[in-house]
């Protein structure tokens, strides 16, 4: 019998839901014409669960995220609720999202498509072809750790404080996402930290090179993580994935996502630890926000929310094939000339975002056919 998996659409606020519908129909394309059979479900996340719920994730939407194969979010935001308490605040719903199912694995591809090669603030034989993954440890290091604050001395200077700090089972956990992602793929994997100068660095390290020894057919470097983010604009192309912590992780993925033109571009997956049953929980969505400035208006650019889709596809739920040809598609209609605002070009044809949609889906179709 055919497996139906299970996705909960979160499609948030301002361009989210815009987004997100485009997803749907690529979704619903994939049951037509490849007999994919998804159980759909959609709740409110966000701003909009604050205003139907007074909160920004509701406990039911919670058990239907832990119940889902795999979560799908658009955006969460917007200057509505901007004022509010941070807990009453449409990303403390992302937030508890990522807490109560341990998201601790943050991937980030960093694809160049052929035809934007020329957004890239790179030269264009420098990102050609680039395929990237960044692997950032997502729910420890200096973010989380304790003790933590701002004080008063007696002499009545302030003084901040923060605490890097990494146990080895947080360290091997997101390791062996990273060795497994790497067997699948180039099978090369950069681990980055500053073992020069911090403890902790050094321990990671040490604790990267024991996961190491279960993949012998998996190449590792270390490299210090100034040197990584000078590599990442000097040589992009020597990394496959680069294996990192959620300080360092925050600040190489950004810079990652650069090299590839835009933030409409961009998809992102976390990944969570597996349950008793042997369930990995795992949420996908764009790296852009709900982009309250165009919402509303059919401009914005579906592209990343429909790669992250593709992202799901590949890692949550065995489709490789069809995450390709969702990918194919993608690269076939800008190689068209065909643009969403954020991503024009001179001489390019504007499209909006169901048109961008319309376009993806007949490529597939094309794309199919062949
Ligand atoms: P943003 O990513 O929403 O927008 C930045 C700029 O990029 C805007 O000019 C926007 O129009 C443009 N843009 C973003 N995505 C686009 C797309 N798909 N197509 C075309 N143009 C796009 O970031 P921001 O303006 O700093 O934040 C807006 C709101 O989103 C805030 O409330 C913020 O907290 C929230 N936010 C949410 C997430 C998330 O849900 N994961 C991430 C970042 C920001």
């Amino acid at each position: 019998m055919t497996k139906t998996h299970s996705l909960l659409m979160l499609p948030g606020d301002g361009i989210g839901p815009e987004v997100m519908a485009q997803v749907r129909r690529v979704a619903d394309w994939l049951t037509t014409n490849r007999g994919i059979q998804f159980a759909i479900d959609e709740d409110l996340v966000g701003g909009s669960a604050i205003d139907a719920h007074g909160k920004p994730l509701h406990d039911e939407t919670l058990d239907k995220a832990k119940a889902a194969d795999a979560i799908l979010l658009g955006a969460v935001g917007g200057p509505k609720w901007a004022g509010s308490e941070y807990h009453l605040r449409p990303e403390a719903g992302l937030l508890a999202l990522r807490k109560e199912l341990v998201m601790f694995a943050n991937l980030r591809p960093a694809l160049c498509f052929e035809p934007l090669v020329e957004a890239s603030s790179l030269k264009p034989d420098l990102v050609s072809g680039l395929d990237i993954l960044i692997v950032r440890e997502l729910v420890g290091g200096v973010y989380f750790g304790e003790p933590r604050g701002i004080e008063t001395l007696p002499s009545g200077e302030r003084r901040g404080i923060n605490t890097q700090v990494y146990t080895t089972s947080e360290i091997h956990r997101i390791a062996h996402v990273a060795f497994d992602l790497a067997g699948k793929r180039r099978g090369k994997v950069t681990s980055s930290e500053k073992h020069n100068v911090m403890e902790s660095g050094l321990l990671w390290k040490e604790e990267v090179d024991v996961v190491a020894q279960q993949y012998p057919n998996i190449e590792l470097e270390h490299m210090l993580a100034d040197n990584c983010g000078m590599q990442l604009v000097r040589a992009p192309k020597q990394f496959d994935v680069i294996l990192t912590d959620n300080l360092f992780g925050d600040l190489l993925s950004d810079v990652a996502a650069m090299l590839t033109g835009s933030l409409g571009m961009l998809p992102s997956a976390s990944l969570g630890a597996k349950d008793e049953n042997g369930k990995a929980h795992a949420m996908y969505e764009p790296v852009h926000g709900s982009a309250p400035d165009i919402a509303g208006e059919n401009k914005a650019n579906p592209i990343a929310t429909i790669l992250s889709f593709a992202m799901a596809l590949r890692y949550s739920l065995e489709q490789e094939a069809e995450a390709r040809l969702i990918e194919e598609a993608v690269n076939n209609v800008l190689a068209a000339g065909l643009r969403t605002g954020d991503i024009m070009q001179p001489g390019m044809t504007p499209v909006n975002t169901d048109g961008m949609g319309d376009a993806i889906l007949r490529e597939m179709e094309t794309l199919s056919a062949a």
